[in-house]
């Protein structure tokens, strides 16, 4: 089985994945999109409503967001493989629970060993807790890479919060040209 094929195996296990509760309210699981070769891969909380519906990620303002920071550091959005910590929409958007985020990580770790990207960037505090470390604070660590076993990952805030709060829109934008200089100085090495 070539990658191409596990990548797709592993998007046929999730949207029937029976593994935790958030399994019984959701519409339609949403796997994750992008490329098999995707140097940069983004990991937010769990899927929103606009994701539940279309099996999309970050579809809803806050994937509009996402996507014009992008372009703004001149990266298409179908250049990066996008998912979420949770496959499935947590009901109301509460957050995902404990004994969800380790049903579901498995997949997020397989997507991962699969993609292999050049850097790993984390949306918001579930992600970077279950990712790097549950220690972090979203507040004093956004913008700073880690590097670890040969993986860089860079911790952002989630678009969805700079979306009611106003003052993270220039925060992500100032993190968004620091990641854009992260990956141009990986490419020169
Ligand atoms: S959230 Fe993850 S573990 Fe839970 S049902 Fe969905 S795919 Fe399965």
């Amino acid at each position: 089985m070539n990658r191409a094929q596990v990548l797709e195996e592993i998007r046929q296990e999730i949207l029937v994945c029976p593994k935790c509760d958030l399994c019984e309210s959701r519409i339609t699981a949403v796997p994750g999109s992008g490329p098999l070769d995707a140097d940069i891969f983004f990991v937010g909380e769990a899927p929103g409503q606009q994701e539940d519906l279309n099996g999309v990620p970050f579809v809803g303002a806050a994937g509009k967001l996402l996507t014009s920071l992008l372009s703004m550091i001149g990266i298409e959005r179908e250049e990066v493989f996008i998912t979420n910590v949770v496959k499935c929409r947590p009901p109301d958007n509460r957050d995902p629970r404990p004994d969800e985020i380790s049903s579901c990580n498995p997949y997020l770790v397989s997507q991962i060993a699969l993609i292999e990207p050049k850097v790993i960037c984390t949306l918001g505090r579930f992600a970077m807790q279950t990712v790097i470390d549950p220690e972090m604070s979203i507040t004093r660590s956004h913008g700073v890479p880690v590097r670890r076993s040969g993986i860089i990952y860079f911790p952002m805030y989630h678009p969805a919060a700079a979306l009611y709060r106003g003052e993270l829109k220039q925060i992500m934008k100032e993190d968004m040209l620091r990641l854009k200089a992260l990956i141009d100085n990986e490419k020169e090495k």
